[in-house]
């Protein structure tokens, strides 16, 4: 008998009670392609030399697509790796108020660029400008859709085919390939680099302007090394001393910020890192940083500073290529507003939470889940242990300093290591809609460090770890 022939209709398969409960779920023409696509798979089965799939094989095929159809991709997880600002892991995570207002922004129609006292035509970058003014002293501000887009529109307003001058120590790689010199390169402009990896003077950028016209230079440019640190026989140029010398050769000096604090985290006893207002006041025309760092708010890239500069790159129509939405803004306009009421800060500002709990906090968490995690590994042959840990801000923001933290080292008992990639891969697998648990595996512990997990999260993290008691 014809093998092909044995195979049945698209109609047939839709009728078994299994199919059937999925077209309710998902829609006819979702079910529909995947029948159809298990059936060409069958079909090329059979012009390999192999038997037609029974009815029920086929029928088992179509409902392992059942889970893949209902489940996000975009998952929400917990984040145990003592990252905070964890770029694979979406970076901030906004505070309650950003959240209610990117709500309301999504459910209604909204003053996006439209001014409500004139009644005429609006600027979206008024919803956040004010805001951005108070906060860092600058002039005036607009708003891309990250940081790098607004090093990229900086450079490809001021200094196309122009010379921009920096130091040889600040051309660095941010994750994801983007590295300061390709940037600059694709942007049009002309790279000059002056000092030696790690000293930088003041003469090297004054060389550097009389090599050439002034005319052929465009700015001076400062860039934070944001992601490693050079220790040691260092030396750079202080920001208000590149100012200085740009604003006698009449050249705008600009800053990259990368990271960008609003307020200096000292207050809240964290690791020193430059604010926006800082390169303000030393001088900088144009400071670019991002939304998602430290600011601890939406994906965006600020640009602030002298309104001259600003207007001009505003008019730049690779702008209208790089501006964000309304959802960003609702986000960003929010989470400014905090920044007004500094006092209250830490505890309103999710990142800063995070970043400013205490070690002692931590411990007491995770001692308290410490039973429900003991009895989730019961079976497997881990040793498990409270202990203290140093997480790290991420993002690429200081990188040499660590925060004290605590949570869980998992160990295998003896030599069976396979047993923590079972363990990290269960975590990892919880079914929809809970929440992944991602740790790290580091010198042959798995470890889960608690400073990112909320007391609101507590159920969730109890809830998946049953997860770990799946049959091998
Ligand atoms: C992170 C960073 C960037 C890129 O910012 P994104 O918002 O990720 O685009 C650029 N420059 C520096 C110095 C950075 O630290």
């Amino acid at each position: 008998m014809n093998p092909f022939s044995q195979l049945p209709s698209v109609d047939r398969l839709l009728a078994e009670e299994q199919i059937s409960l999925m077209v309710e779920r998902h829609g006819c023409a979702l079910v529909t392609n995947l029948v159809r696509d298990v059936l060409a798979d069958a079909r090329s089965e059979i012009k390999g030399g192999g038997a037609a799939p029974s009815l029920a094989t086929l029928v088992a095929r179509v409902g392992a697509g059942d889970t893949p159809l209902s489940t996000p991709k975009l998952r929400p997880v917990l984040n145990l790796t003592g990252t905070v600002l964890h770029t694979n892991l979406g970076r901030a995570v906004l505070p309650e108020e950003a959240i209610a207002a990117i709500v309301s922004a999504a459910r209604s129609p909204c003053a996006l660029e439209f001014d409500l006292q004139s009644g005429g035509r609006g600027d979206r970058d008024e919803i956040v400008n004010d805001l951005l003014c108070k906060i860092t002293g600058a002039e005036a501000a607009t708003v891309v859709n990250n940081n790098a887009a607004a090093v990229f529109l900086l450079l490809n307003t001021l200094a196309q085919k122009k010379r921009v001058i920096v130091s040889r120590g600040e051309l660095v790689e941010i994750g994801g390939a983007f590295r300061i010199p390709d940037i600059m390169s694709r942007a049009g402009a002309k790279l000059i680099e002056v000092g030696t990896t790690n000293r930088t003077h003041l003469k090297g950028f004054v060389a550097a302007i009389d090599e050439a016209p002034l005319a052929r230079t465009a700015m001076l440019m400062k860039v934070h090394t944001s992601n490693y640190s050079i220790q040691g026989f260092t030396h750079s140029v202080a920001e208000s001393e590149l100012a200085e010398l740009a604003h006698r050769h009449g050249l705008p000096m600009v800053t990259d910020l990368g990271s960008g604090t609003l307020v200096d985290f000292r207050l809240w006893g964290l690791p020193y890192e430059p604010t926006a207002s800082e390169a303000i006041a030393a001088g900088a025309d144009l400071v670019t940083f991002s939304g998602d760092k430290l600011l601890g708010g939406p994906q965006a890239g600020m640009l602030v500073g002298k309104r001259e500069l600003i207007e001009k790159i505003k008019k730049n129509p690779l702008k209208r290529a790089l501006r964000v939405g309304k959802i960003t803004l609702a986000a960003l306009e929010a989470v400014l507003r905090l920044y007004l009421d500094p006092d209250r800060l830490p505890h309103r500002l999710t990142t800063l939470r995070h970043l400013t709990r205490t070690e002692a906090d931590i411990r007491e968490q995770t001692l308290r889940l410490l039973p429900g995690l003991l009895e989730a590994l019961t079976e497997l042959p881990v040793n498990v242990e409270v202990v203290p840990l140093r997480s790290q801000i991420g993002s690429g923001a200081l990188p040499a300093d660590r925060l004290e933290s605590a949570g869980f080292a998992i160990r295998p008992k003896g030599k069976r290591s396979g047993v923590l990639n079972l363990i990290e891969r269960r975590l990892r697998h919880v079914d929809y809609p809970g929440r992944p648990i991602i740790g790290r595996i580091d010198d042959g512990s798995l470890l889960l460090d608690l400073r990112c997990l909320d007391s609101v999260d507590e159920d969730d993290f109890l809830a998946c770890l049953a997860a770990l008691k799946a049959p091998q």
